[in-house]
C-alpha cells in the first residue's frame, strides 16, 4: 500500500503527496469513530488508482501536532518575534521556546524591525542573541531583508512560523514565498484570527523543504505541559541540573542547586529564571480539566 504525506487538506479532501505526485483522497479509515483527524503534515496510507479518486486508509503516528495552523510532524518552529513596535519581549520568546522545546520542535528566533531599532535596542540584542545561540537556538536579524539566511534551514525540514500579532509573521512569508499574498498588518492580523483557524493549511516546497502556508499561533497558554518537565524545556537548566544536589530537582527552594548558583554568576540569563518560575506559577495555577490531555 502507497505512504504518502498529506500536504494540504481542503473541502473534506486529503491532497497526499507521493513519489512526485498530488493524489487528491478522502478518508475511509473510520477516523471520526476513532476520534482522529488527518492533519496536514501527516504520513498516511492511502489507495488510489488514479490522482483524484483515491482513499486515505491510516494515518501513521505523529511526532507532534500543533493546533494552530492544524499541522503534525513538525521539524522547525520559526519564532518571529520584533525589537520595537511592540518591544522585544523575552517572557514571550521563552514562553515560544518552552513550547517548541516540549513538543521536540527545533526553534529559530527571528528578530523582525531591526532598521528601525535605535542603536541602544540593537546592542541589548547582540548580547540577546549570543546568549540564546549559547544554548543552541540561532538567532537572525531582519537586517537587509536578507531572507536566505532563513531559508537555509528549510532543507529536509517541515517549518511553521509563529511569533507575536505585529511582529511580521505574514510579511516575512510573504517576502519567502510571494505567491501567497498573505493579509499583512496588525489590524487584519487581528481580525483575521477567525479566518485563520478555518483557514486550509498547504505545505508550500521551499528550498528543499516544507513550510505551513497559514502563520501559527500568536499567544501562549502552557495547557499541555507538566510541572516536572517544565524545567526540562529550558536547555542550559538541563545542562545545570546534572550538578544539582538533587535529581529531580525543580530549581526553586533546594539547597545546593546548581541552575540558582548559575543565575547568580551570570552564566544564567535572570531572565531566563525568572519566566521560568512564573511559567511554573502558571502551570500550578491551570484549571484541572487541562491537566490531562
Ligand atoms: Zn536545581
Amino acid at each position: 500500500m502507497p505512504k504518502g504525506q498529506i500536504r494540504k487538506a481542503l473541502s473534506g479532501f486529503y491532497y497526499v503527496y507521493h513519489e512526485g505526485e498530488t493524489y487528491q483522497t478522502r478518508g475511509r479509515g473510520n477516523f471520526r469513530n476513532r476520534n482522529i483527524t488527518p492533519l496536514v503534515g501527516d504520513w498516511v496510507e492511502f489507495e488510489s488508482t488514479n490522482l483524484t479518486d483515491g482513499y486515505l486508509l491510516e494515518v501513521l503516528e505523529r511526532e507532534n501536532e500543533l493546533i494552530r495552523p492544524p499541522v503534525s510532524n513538525v521539524d522547525l518552529g520559526v519564532v518571529v518575534t520584533s525589537c520595537v513596535q511592540p518591544n522585544f519581549s523575552y517572557n514571550l520568546l521563552d514562553r515560544f521556546l518552552v513550547t517548541l522545546e516540549s513538543k521536540r520542535i527545533k526553534p529559530i528566533i527571528y528578530i523582525t524591525k531591526v532598521d528601525i531599532a535605535s542603536d541602544d535596542v540593537i546592542e541589548e540584542l547582540q548580547q540577546m542573541r549570543e546568549y540564546y545561540e549559547s544554548i543552541g537556538y540561532p538567532v537572525l536579524f531582519s537586517e537587509n531583508g536578507k531572507k536566505e539566511k532563513l531559508t537555509e534551514f528549510f532543507t529536509d525540514n517541515l517549518t511553521v512560523f509563529m511569533g507575536q500579532s505585529g511582529a511580521g509573521k505574514s510579511t516575512l512569508l510573504n517576502n519567502i514565498a510571494p505567491q501567497l499574498d498573505l493579509e499583512v498588518g496588525e489590524i487584519s492580523e487581528a481580525l483575521g484570527r477567525g479566518r485563520h483557524t478555518t483557514r486550509h493549511v498547504e505545505l508550500l516546497e521551499i528550498n528543499g523543504g516544507l513550510v505551513a502556508d497559514t502563520p501559527g499561533f500568536s499567544s501562549i497558554e502552557f495547557l499541555e505541559i507538566e510541572l516536572e518537565d517544565l524545567p526540562k524545556e529550558f536547555p542550559e537548566f538541563l545542562e545545570a541540573s546534572q550538578f544539582c544536589k538533587f535529581r529531580e530537582c525543580m530549581h526553586h527552594k533546594e539547597p545546593k542547586c546548581e541552575v540558582k548558583h548559575r543565575v547568580e554568576t551570570g552564566e544564567i540569563l535572570q531572565s531566563r529564571y525568572d519566566n521560568y518560575l512564573q511559567f511554573a506559577e502558571e502551570v500550578k495555577a491551570r484549571k484541572p480539566k487541562y491537566n490531562k490531555k
